[in-house]
């Protein structure tokens, strides 16, 4: 069944260069580390950013230095072994097995503004915790919303091969993801927003008393915030604090109390 829609999925964005797609690891030029794991990529080169940050900002000479070395190596990534394990550890250094598919993907029962079926997903113990999650937030009085959880290997790939079709490979290595790097591909992941945010990606959410109650609550039904504020140097990636990871609530109530990034947590920085 999940094929099926995977399959679906794939040949609609490959059919129409209309869909906007999501990327992962956008690189934004030489120097910088102002990446995002959810960027809005559309086909025509346009970035699409629920940030503040501008992609016209870019060091032309840093770009050119960048498309002759992509920051992610494929030949020097090391392939995760445990993929299934609920603690993967997925960054620009570490990446799935090619073409890995989580074992039990469902859709979790909450509000989604997904614009995709795909990104409904998520492994089952994660996908119900999310459920508890946003169960207890709403009696709080806090409506959270779903946006993009599940990311195939496939539609990556698909992705990555459309921006090669149309703008070259250079362009595709600067601006698209490489497929296995991806935390989503994990199912493990899912962004979320609210409707005052007009469903955006956002670091506003942060300024949410929704945001606020997911940031201090959140681990304790085994949800981090995975990309911290002021840590992109260790992490690759700017603040998001829409963008959270199951880690089970025993291991994720150890990594928020530690104050540590998971890089850090896990002894993979020095
Ligand atoms: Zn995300």
């Amino acid at each position: 069944m999940i094929r099926k829609v995977l399959a679906t999925t794939i040949f609609m964005m490959l059919a129409t260069i209309l869909f906007a797609c999501q990327q992962d690891d956008v690189e934004l030029g030489s120097g910088q580390t102002a990446h995002s794991a959810d960027l809005e990529l559309q086909p025509k080169g346009h970035i699409v950013i629920h940030e503040q940050e501008d992609p016209n900002q870019t060091d032309p000479n840093g770009q050119e230095e960048d498309s002759q070395k992509p920051e992610t190596d494929e030949n020097e990534a090391i392939t995760v072994s445990d993929p299934d394990a609920i603690d993967v550890i997925v960054n620009k250094e570490r990446k799935l097995p090619d073409g890995y598919e989580p074992p039990d993907l469902i859709q979790p029962n909450v509000d989604f503004h997904a614009t995709n079926e795909e990104r409904k997903y998520m492994r089952e113990e994660a996908a119900h915790a999310l459920e508890e999650l946003f169960q207890a937030a709403s009696e709080e009085g806090h409506d959270l919303v779903a946006i993009s959880g599940y990311r195939s290997y496939g539609t990556q790939e698909a992705v990555f091969a459309m921006h090669v079709s149309n703008n070259g490979r250079e362009y595709a290595e600067q601006y698209s993801a490489v497929p296995g790097h991806s935390e989503h591909q994990t199912g493990l992941a899912m962004d979320i927003s609210t409707e005052s945010l007009g469903y955006s990606l956002t670091e506003d959410l942060s300024d949410t008393a929704e945001g606020q109650w997911v940031a201090e609550h959140g681990h304790e039904y085994g949800f981090i915030i995975r990309y911290p504020e002021g840590k992109s140097h260790i992490t690759g990636y700017n603040y998001e604090p829409w963008h959270l990871r199951y880690f089970g609530d025993n291991l994720a109530t150890a990594i928020y109390e530690s104050g540590l990034t998971v890089e850090e947590y896990f002894g993979m920085v020095e």
